[in-house]
């Protein structure tokens, strides 16, 4: 059944959101979200948190996660739905992709610094629910508050993407461990977001086929940061691939996040929606 009001992307404080999960479950429910997943990113953390406020509203809970990936010298994002929460390799893969994020926080701050913004570290850090995964949107919304500038959107263009000075490459997990770890689990890697990323048309499909070829099973279409010419090209990209298809807000945080839990169009109809393949996996 397409005709659900699924969301399966967004995150809480456990990583860059500022609702907690029973927040978000409330929050998601009073939206008249059916089955909902929180997917926090690198994070597992919030899982059972998560499933026991879905069934204290009557929604159906999926587990969830948003994993980085680097891909062509790009960052990537894969959705793990339907998985084991206490699967010890997918705890030991994430320990290890949150890992190097510390050290990163640490030169984002000697960037910053030296561009004329100093204390950037222990300003993100009062931002990060959890100081295991600090990301640029703690630095963006210290930043905000500074008042050094206006939104978050104005700090990534301004100082935190690619040869701004708060900008620091990084390595993430790769995209066949990635998955493996979702897939030994038990779930399904999805491709989040996929209009995001900056490839040409010749690295995207090399994205998709090397992900198919790694047993990933489906692609987010219809998402808060896809327009709708992008839910008909994802929809084609789907079907191209075999892959089943996706539906998620990517809710962070009621004043940032324009796209609220459970507020976006159906998955078209032709898609195979991704939670006929977790059927077993539904909590
Ligand atoms: P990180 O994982 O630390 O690299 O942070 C990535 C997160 O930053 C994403 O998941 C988004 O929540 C946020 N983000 C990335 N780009 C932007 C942007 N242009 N405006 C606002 N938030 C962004
Ligand atoms: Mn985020
Ligand atoms: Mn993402
Ligand atoms: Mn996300």
């Amino acid at each position: 059944m397409s005709i659900l009001n699924a969301d399966l992307h967004c995150h809480s404080v456990v990583s860059d959101g500022t609702l907690t999960p029973e927040e978000l479950a409330a929050r998601a429910a009073a939206n008249g979200v059916e089955l909902w997943a929180l997917t926090d990113h690198d994070e597992i953390g919030g899982q059972h948190r998560a499933a026991a406020a879905a069934h204290a509203h009557g929604m159906k809970y999926l587990t969830g996660t948003e994993i980085s990936v680097t891909f062509a010298d790009e960052t990537v994002h894969i959705v793990g739905l339907g998985f084991d929460a206490d699967d010890e390799g997918m705890q030991r893969g994430l320990a290890q992709t949150r890992g190097g994020r510390g050290n990163r926080a640490l030169e984002i701050a000697a960037g910053l610094a030296a561009a004329g913004i100093p204390g950037t570290y222990e300003g993100a850090l009062k931002y990060a629910g959890n100081p295991a995964l600090i990301s640029r949107t703690h630095f963006a919304r210290y930043l905000v508050e500074t008042g050094v500038c206006r939104d978050t959107g104005e700090v990534f263009r301004r100082y935190l993407t690619e040869g701004k000075p708060g900008y620091v490459p990084h390595r993430w997990a790769g995209l066949k461990d990635a998955v493996r770890w979702i897939r030994e689990a038990g779930g399904v890697a999805v491709i989040a977001h996929p209009a995001r990323y900056k490839f040409t048309a010749n690295e995207e499909y090399a994205l998709f086929t090397e992900f198919k070829a790694h047993g990933g099973g489906a692609v987010e279409v219809v998402t808060g940061s896809h327009t709708t010419a992008e839910y008909a090209k994802y929809a084609e990209t789907a079907l191209e691939f075999g892959l089943a298809a996706s539906r998620g807000s990517d809710f962070h945080s009621p004043g940032e996040s324009h796209t609220d839990l459970g507020q976006l169009p159906f998955l078209p109809q032709q898609l195979t929606p991704v939670w006929d393949l977790l059927a077993d996996r539904i909590q």
